[in-house]
């Protein structure tokens, strides 16, 4: 039997401004010769090098969706519910964004559906309110509001797979690096790739994922990059130190 011919998508979340993690995921995607790049937002906050994170994100992603450090960029509005370190970042950040930038992050679509994929930040039920789908009961939530079989999502910076099968209440997997999980049948999914730029999952590495139209797979993957160079960038900008000294560790 021949495998399905079918376009491979890259996709990627929580960039939060670090070059260094960012560029280690595109090499890594080019190496692999995905067909096009999706990102989940959250291209800024937090990190070193929002400008040219977001000049890369522009050029690489063929679909981009909104964050709520992406909104908090555009609007002070947005900023209400940060932390005072999340909101001194995101202040730091207007000043080295331009208004080109502003406007192309105020622009971005909150969801976005692609085929038999959807694409959001947070959730599906109410994408303005950032909810973060902690659990299987928050999955099921979102998957009602779901009109595709898959989704996916990012903001909690954990990656994840929740499963609703067609006879059974919604279950969340932690799926195993590099392993494809076949999405053939009728089970459907809300997908977390996990943070490019500062994940919290005690993973220090740069967090990604490959979805495969043709075979149906979807394969969670993980890279090493250069953490003491996002930590200087965060140092040099003059940003929260916070934000540096948990790239080390993940959380
Ligand atoms: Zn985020």
């Amino acid at each position: 039997m021949t495998a399905r011919r079918g376009p491979r998508y890259g996709l990627v979340a929580d960039v939060h401004a670090n070059l260094q993690a960012l560029e280690a995921v595109l090499a890594q995607l080019d190496e692999e010769s995905v067909d096009a790049i999706w990102c989940l937002g959250d291209v800024v906050g937090y990190g070193g090098d929002p400008a040219a994170c977001l000049a890369a994100i522009r050029d690489r992603c063929a679909v981009t969706v909104l964050g709520n450090h992406d909104l908090a960029a555009a609007d002070p509005v947005g900023r209400n519910r940060f932390n005072a370190q999340a909101r001194a970042a995101i202040e730091r950040h207007v000043e080295l964004l331009d208004a080109t930038d502003i406007a192309w992050l105020a622009a971005l679509p909150a969801t976005v559906s692609e085929g038999d994929a959807t694409l959001t930040h947070s959730g599906l039920a109410d994408p303005a309110a950032f909810t973060y789908v902690t659990d299987a009961r928050l999955a099921t939530v979102e998957l009602e509001a779901q009109r595709t079989p898959w989704g996916f999502f990012g903001h909690t910076h954990v990656p994840v797979a929740y499963a609703a099968p067609p006879d059974g209440p919604v279950i969340a997997i932690r799926l195993s690096e590099g392993e494809p999980l076949s999405l053939a049948g009728p089970t459907r999914w809300f997908l977390n790739p996990g943070a490019v730029g500062q994940p919290r999952d005690r993973d220090p590495r740069a967090a990604y994922a490959i979805l495969d139209i043709g075979a149906e797979t979807y394969v969670q993957r993980r890279v090493p990059y250069d953490i003491a160079a996002a930590q200087e960038s965060i140092r040099r900008r003059g940003l929260p130190l916070i934000e540096a000294d948990r790239l080390a560790v993940g959380r």
